[in-house]
Parts: C-alpha cells; structure tokens; sequence
C-alpha cells in the first residue's frame, strides 16, 4: 500500500513515466486484491516496470530504468527514492547518497519519503543527514557555476531594513536605495572599519564548494553590478531575502550585534565571521539545519570554537552534502 501511495504523489513525472507508473499502480492494486502471486510468476523481468522489479527485489536490474528516469525527472521524490535503493543494492554509494540527500532537500519534511531517505541515509558510509532546502516551499538557488558579484557595504544599511520580511514593494524600494545611493545611507552603530574583512572571511566557509564548481565569486565596488548586497545590523542575528523578481539582487545583513558590550574583539570578530558565513549559505539557497555541528543551524552552536575557525572547518558534512544536493535540484526560482 505504501508504494501505491508513493506514486499518487509523484504529480511531476512526464507522460511516458506516468503510463508507466500507472500500469504499474493497477499491478499493484491485483498484488493488493488477489495476492499477487499470479501477477507476478507472470511477468518475466524483461515485462517488468522498474517499480515492479523493485518489489520483486530485482534492485540491480532496475538501476538502468530508474538512472534514465532520474535524468528526465530530477526533482521527483518518489524517482530519487527508488533510484537510491537500487544504487544501494549495486554498490553505487555515491549515487545512493546523492539520491537520498536529493529527496530530503528538495521534498517537503510531510512525504513518507523524506523519513524514508533519512534513513537509509544512515545505512550509508557517510551518514549524511542533510536539510530540506525548502524556503517557504521553494527551492531557489543559482545557476550553476555562476560567477557571483558580492558587494559589501562600508557599514551601511538601509533604514527601516535590517531583520524580517519585506513586502515586494519594500524589497524593491530597498534594491534601489541600495543600488543608488549606499554610501549615503546611515552607517550602523558599532561598526568597526575591520567588520568588512571579517564579512569577507565568512564567505570563504563555501569556497570548498568554489572549489567543486558550484560557483565562483567576485568582489564589486558598485552595488549596481551585484547579484548579493550586503549591509549591516546591530541586531543579533544575520538576515538574508531573496528577491521577488529577475534582475533584483539578494539581500543579506551581517550582524555586528556583539560589538559592543562585553565583549573581546576576538569574540567580535568569531562572530561577525560566523554569521556571515551563516548567511552567506542562504544566499546559495540552503534554509536551516538542525544538527548541533551544522553552519545552517538557526543559532549557531560552535560560535567561539577555535576547531571550526579555519574557513574549511565552517561548514558541516551535512551543509556540504544540503548544498551538493540543492544543486543537483531543479529550482523554482533561479537567483
Ligand atoms: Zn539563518
């Protein structure tokens, strides 16, 4: 019963895969009704579905079917699933893996298969546990291999922006005051002429996945040629949006919010470094994490720990494996 279910879900498959899949959702409803015994000896594998080789345990004989399906229907969650376990079977690892990480970044966390995926996740070498990559229901990210243009800005910020959400009409009224008149704009309270550096600094926690050819990025002195602003906040916390139409850069606030108090300037400078890193992978598209090492961890646990100040040391295993998956996703907005 679970596979028939699976399959209701699976609205995105092209028309060929559908008759495929419904073929096979009548077998399943004879394997449900009468047994099933009959349906099956039937059938030799060569008339076998791909699913119906899967339940026969026929893993390794439906890798093919499943690989060329995932190639037509990246996205789909049930495909992904059912390709993972047949990778799993042949020995293929690493497509197992990425199989897997695909159903739970890019599948709402209420699919049976999400659960599903996690957990075979943790039969596998690397025991990945990714995040759904999902904000507000969306996937967005970049194209990849895209050269990013990041601007910082010399303290600034917007007035009246900084944390939450911002309507369309305020997201665009910040894109041009931004674009048009930065450094005219007020200068956040605390903001110290090194803050800049330490933006740059959080950035290099993605530039293993510079180095893997998700992307590349670039420093602008206008922020009219950016695809990311940055500005500043004392709040806290760090804030990142993404923009609501094509040609609008993605917004994104470092916090200094540790710069005055009590605290040291190493500290200051661990946090402005961390946040911004943390930022910076929504700004690749990544929502949050909930293992306690993940950089995309909503508070960041590690803040202050030397063994994860080095720009490789930033970013979990799992944020590394939500973001190769993310990519591998097809988007529903490109940035
Ligand atoms: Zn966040």
């Amino acid at each position: 019963m679970t596979l028939i279910l699976n399959h209701q879900s699976g609205k995105q498959l092209k028309s060929h895969i559908r008759k495929c899949v419904l073929a096979t959702l009548v077998l399943s409803s004879l394997v449900v009704c009468d047994g099933g015994v009959l349906a099956k000896e039937a059938l030799s594998a060569a008339a076998m579905t791909p699913l119906q080789l899967v339940q026969s345990g026929r893993y390794v004989q439906a890798l093919p079917a499943f690989k060329k399906m995932a190639l037509q229907s990246p996205g789909d969650a049930s495909i992904n699933y059912y390709l993972g376990l047949c990778a799993m079977s042949a020995r293929e690892y690493d497509l197992a893996e990425a199989s897997f990480c695909k159903v739970v970044a890019g599948t709402p966390p209420a699919s049976p298969f999400v659960p599903l995926a996690q957990h075979q996740l943790q039969l596998l070498p690397h025991k990945y546990a990714p995040q759904c990559a999902l904000t507000n229901g969306k996937l967005y990210h970049w194209q990849k291999g895209q050269q990013l243009k990041v601007y910082i800005s010399d303290g600034c910020n917007v007035p009246g922006t900084g944390m939450g959400v911002l309507s369309s009409e305020r997201y665009a009224q910040t894109v041009a005051a931004a674009r048009n008149s930065m450094a005219s704009q007020p200068m956040v309270h605390d903001y110290k002429q090194g803050d800049q550096t330490l933006v740059l600094e959080g950035i290099k926690a993605w530039d293993w996945a510079v180095r893997e050819k998700y992307f590349s990025y670039t420093f602008v002195r206008d922020p009219k040629l950016a695809d990311i602003i940055v500005m500043f906040t004392e709040q806290p916390n760090g804030c990142t949006l993404y923009p609501f139409a094509a040609g609008q850069p993605v917004l994104s606030w470092a916090s200094i919010g540790s710069a005055g108090g009590e605290n040291t300037s190493e500290e200051h400078a661990n946090h402005v470094k961390m946040i911004m890193a943390h930022e910076f992978g929504h700004c690749l598209g990544l929502w949050h994490a909930s293992g306690k090492m993940d950089l995309m961890l909503p508070i960041i646990e590690f803040v202050g720990d030397k063994t994860r100040e080095a720009p490789d040391a930033m970013t979990s295993e799992n944020d590394k494996a939500s973001l190769r998956a993310l990519y591998a996703l097809p988007a529903d907005m490109i940035l």
